[in-house]
């Protein structure tokens, strides 16, 4: 007989809940880059608070974004190829409205605490924002513990494995270990150790990173010592750290 797994309450305790979010999950904010070429500032306004005449300041820097506004990047000449005669002359002009207009949605999720683009989170009609209040790698994580489909420590080592693989090889199911090994003749890239397939670490059981070390023409094999020794750590050569 199949036994089933039992139901369950998940219950919280010690949540964490930021004072900025509370309320939020419904709030609906346009983030865009100030449009100062010069400003590195990423803007975030609540979307109900932009009407058809808008004045944005930057917080940063101070430059307005403002309903028909123009900023200017460049002047052009468009000409005829075939005798160059000037067709148009102009300067390339983005138009405030329309930079406002088409700047991504986001809002806060209400697990995580973070802002996150709309299309994070699942839709749900009935709320103002359409979408749900938590993002879906919160909604997704909570129901693996609520469902029992996954245990923590399962967690933690598929995530480590989509990292990865992610960076090793677009898609996971291709990563052929037996290939680089034969590669680089069972030898390891910086000393010349010769390293037993696959005893010397198998990609599916062992941490993969231990053999492989990054370089522009893919998986590298090494042995555990020159991974060690490697000036760029896997982790840090792929940001990951
Ligand atoms: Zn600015
Ligand atoms: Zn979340
Ligand atoms: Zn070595």
């Amino acid at each position: 007989m199949v036994r089933r797994k039992p139901y369950t309450n998940v219950i919280k305790r010690n949540q964490l809940r930021p004072e900025h979010v509370k309320g939020m999950g419904d709030v609906v904010f346009k983030g865009f880059n100030c449009l100062n070429s010069e400003c590195r500032k990423f803007i975030f306004v609540r979307k109900e608070q932009i009407d058809k005449e808008f004045n944005i300041v930057c917080p940063t820097c101070g430059f307005v974004l403002h309903s028909q506004g123009e900023s200017i990047f460049y002047d052009y000449q468009s000409v005829n190829i075939q005798d160059n005669s000037i067709i148009e002359e102009g300067q390339f002009t983005i138009l405030h409205d329309d930079y406002i207009n088409e700047a991504q949605e986001y809002k806060y999720c209400i697990i995580c605490g973070t802002l996150k683009p709309l299309e994070f989170f699942d839709k749900h009609s009935a709320r103002q924002s359409g979408r749900q209040g938590e993002c879906r790698l919160c909604k997704t994580l909570y129901n693996s513990i609520k469902n029992q489909t996954r245990i923590i420590d399962q967690h933690r080592e598929a995530s480590e494995k989509r990292r990865l693989y992610g960076f090793l090889a677009r898609e996971p199911a291709k990563i052929d270990a037996k290939a680089i090994y034969d590669k680089f003749e069972h030898k390891c890239f910086r000393c010349g150790r010769q390293l037993a397939y696959p005893e010397e670490g198998n990609i599916d059981h062992t941490l993969p990173a231990k053999l492989f070390w990054q370089i522009s023409t893919g998986p590298t094999l090494l042995c555990s010592d020159c991974n060690n020794m490697a000036m760029f750590p896997l982790t840090q050569v792929n940001g990951l750290a």
